[in-house]
């Protein structure tokens, strides 16, 4: 494990455009799984609080398997496309805009029911770790830089 990205105040990374997700990122399980379109952001970036994926479903595909987490919630975003989020075997529909977060033992998986590419980003935080947020957490520092 590099500790450079510890260290680091910033980072900055080009997944490339949405619609050249598929083509581009492909994942590759440790237990031999592969899937096209998915990236994962914690390594380019040097993530410490979060894990964060992109990824596209080509149309008509869906998730090969079901699967929950041992301490991370998720919250999915999908930004194109529309199909069905099935969390604990209960369908629920997705569209551009549709946000889900998901508690760690809900057995999840999707899939893309229209004929355009499903894009969507993936958030993993460890349960009850948020503490501070917002206006909480955020600093405002000087004036607008643009102006
Ligand atoms: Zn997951």
């Amino acid at each position: 494990m590099s500790s450079e990205h510890a260290v680091a105040t910033s980072a900055v990374f080009q997944a490339g455009p949405m619609e050249s997700w598929l083509e581009r990122h492909r994942w590759q399980h440790p237990g031999g799984m592969e899937i096209p379109g998915k990236l994962f952001l914690k390594e380019p970036l040097g993530l410490t609080g979060a894990e964060v994926s992109l990824g596209q479903m080509p149309p008509g595909a869906g998730v090969s398997f079901v699967h929950t987490h041992k301490q991370n919630e998720e919250i999915y975003l999908f930004l194109t496309g529309q199909g069905e989020m099935l969390l604990d075997g209960e369908s629920h529909p997705i569209e551009p805009g549709t946000v889900f977060r998901v508690g760690t033992t809900v057995e999840r998986t999707w899939r893309n029911t229209s004929s355009e590419p499903m894009c969507y980003v993936v958030i993993q935080a460890k349960t009850d770790s948020l503490e501070q947020w917002t206006s909480e957490d955020g600093n405002i520092c000087g004036d607008a830089p643009w102006a």
